[in-house]
């Protein structure tokens, strides 16, 4: 099965938001770039949604079937109900004329499937089959209780969804016919590559808008339906199964969810045995498919208008349909292992010790890594989907243990100053330098009072940095090498002084030694001078060849 959502390269940026929003928490970080574990995904497409990076990527199938018309199949279109909210103003048969258009044989509502559908959910309510029954219209849904709820499969009513159960009805009218399904939804490419045959191609609207955009083709706002009105357009919203319903024996009692938490938390009550007799309408998206992740992204906001569109669009009456046997609609949706494994008591503990969080307290559980507890988060960790410094809390105090480390350990004297030139911080070296007994003497103080503010003012001035300018502090007999950094964001200046004292004595030492050898050695060239000069005279010889070689010998001492 190939991958339905993916992750686009490099586009990552880390915030976690995925992982936040994601109900199962299949989400995992590898080289900084959040990946979905697909064997945990439900396909409900949140992660997509909430990305501020546009991060992931929806498998494009527009090729796919683009491929269908090049090998000239009969294809037709199965168009899910709540187009009509994301093309304003469009009808069926504007689309049927667009995909025409394409070279498509022709487009049909999948609301057609949808009756099929709700018929036979008429059937188990009237037959009392089962005393929980939790419909099987969302893929995402199914494949929740699939991998999460595999117990509480035998409440799943074992129908084919609308899309499969149009497919298999073009199918049966157009044999050997090519079906496209184009809806609001990832998962459903999920499920068509999982339940083959009844549907051979998935498309977004977004997908579909973009064959009709590059095939210059518009969709009809003028053309009416000439078609009765399907009951059943009212799918897509929350509710709509149920309220397309005919028939409702009241021994059960019908509710609708949306959103895959509020689902979970009605499996958790189910699988605690608390529910009895219901008939239970499951949506993974709030507001149904209409909150799908791939509607129009700029209608996203607008439920109530597009639930008005749905409603105004359906009708009274069922379509008429050629209703399949109960066999035909027969879905088995078997238990998917997730393969997760649970970590000992033990190893959360070590894990959390790990993450700097040793007693309760320590446990912020914040949620800024993703998950909604420290024990959550540790607990990825164990499975390998996040990493121990995925925890904003622990990186903060890290950075500062280590800046705090740093600072205090430091052979030279370290100054933070505001711009007021006030002591934020100073460390133990500075102290030392300038005989303050301890930081909280001077803390909060005007740095004026110790050292000269002068060059402060002009870094702050010109706003630039100082580096290794040689002092002299009288006050405290101290040679510096003081570098100034200016950091204007933060509305601070950092003093990093080196002691160079000893050095500075060492140097004047030496320049005195040099001095006086120079002295001496200047009063023995002389002497010699003298000498050499006598018995020169009385040699009868010029001095200049010992005058020179003699003051070699002097300027060479002088270098030294
Ligand atoms: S939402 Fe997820 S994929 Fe997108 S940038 Fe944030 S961490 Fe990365
Ligand atoms: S599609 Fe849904 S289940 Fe899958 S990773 Fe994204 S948010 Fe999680
Ligand atoms: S404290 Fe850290 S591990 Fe705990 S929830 Fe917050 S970010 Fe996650």
């Amino acid at each position: 099965m190939k991958e339905v959502l993916k992750l686009k390269k490099s586009n990552c940026k880390n915030c976690y938001k995925c992982i936040r929003n994601c109900p199962v928490k299949a989400i995992s970080f590898a080289n900084d770039q959040a990946l979905i574990v697909y064997e945990e995904c439900i396909m409900c497409g949140k992660c997509f949604v909430v990305c501020p990076q546009n991060a992931k990527l929806i498998r494009d199938d527009l090729s796919l079937a683009k491929s269908f018309v090049e090998n000239k199949e009969e294809v037709y279109v199965s168009i899910a109900p709540s187009f009509v909210a994301n093309y304003d103003g469009v009808t069926i048969k504007a689309i049927d004329e667009a995909v025409k258009k394409l070279g498509l044989a022709g487009a049909e509502e999948t609301a057609h499937g949808a009756t099929i559908v709700k018929n036979r959910y008429e059937q188990m309510v009237e037959n009392h089959e089962k005393d929980i029954i939790i419909t099987s219209c969302c893929h995402s849904i199914n494949t929740l209780i699939q991998k999460y709820y595999p117990d509480l499969l035998c409440y799943l009513a074992d129908v084919k969804s609308p899309m499969l159960a149009h497919g298999a009805k073009l199918k049966k009218e157009h044999p050997n016919c090519k079906t496209i399904f184009v809806g609001p939804c990832i998962s459903k490419k999920a499920e068509a590559d999982l339940y083959q045959g009844d549907i051979d191609c998935v498309l977004t609207f977004e997908e579909f808008s973009h064959w009709l955009e590059e095939s210059n083709i518009t969709l009809n706002k003028e053309s009416v339906d000439d078609i009765e009105k399907g009951k059943a357009r009212i799918f897509p919203t929350t509710g709509g199964v149920i309220a397309s319903m005919n028939s409702k024996p009241a021994d059960y009692t019908y509710i609708s969810l949306d959103g895959v938490e509020n689902c979970m938390k009605a499996l958790d009550d189910i699988r605690l045995g608390h529910i009895k007799n219901c008939f239970i309408e499951m949506s993974a998206c709030v507001g149904s498919c209409i909150g799908g992740p791939t509607m129009d992204k700029q209608k996203r906001r607008y439920l109530i208008r597009d639930y008005l569109e749905v409603k105004n669009y359906s009708g009274e009456n069922d379509f008429n349909v050629n209703q399949p046997n109960k066999d035909e609609l027969q879905h088995e949706m078997k238990q998917i292992n997730t393969f997760i494994s649970e970590p000992s008591d033990d190893i959360i503990k070590h894990i959390l010790k790990d993450m700097g969080k040793t007693s309760p307290e320590d446990e912020l559980n914040c949620g800024s890594c993703g998950y909604d507890t420290c024990r959550e988060k540790a607990k990825a960790v164990y499975q390998g989907k996040a990493n121990i410094s995925m925890c904003l809390p622990f990186l903060k105090e890290k950075a500062e243990s280590f800046s705090d480390t740093i600072i205090s350990n430091s052979p030279n004297g370290i100054i933070v100053l505001n711009e007021q030139l006030e002591i934020q911080l100073i460390n133990q070296s500075a102290c030392k330098l300038l005989n303050i007994r301890e930081p909280k003497d001077v803390i909060g103080l005007s740095s004026v009072s110790i050292l000269d503010p002068r060059n402060y003012l002009q870094a702050m001035n010109d706003e630039l940095s100082i580096y290794e300018n040689r002092s002299f502090l009288a006050e405290y007999n101290k040679y510096v090498d003081e570098t100034i950094i200016y950091n204007k964001n933060y509305h601070i200046l950092i003093s990093i002084m080196r002691d160079i004292t000893k050095q500075e004595i060492e140097r004047e030492k030496k320049e005195e030694i040099s001095r006086k050898t120079i002295e001496v050695t200047d009063k023995v060239i002389e002497k010699q001078m003298r000498v050499v000069q006598e018995i020169a005279s009385l040699l009868g010889e010029t001095t200049a060849e010992t005058k020179i070689a003699l003051t070699k010998l002097k300027e060479t001492l002088k270098d030294e």
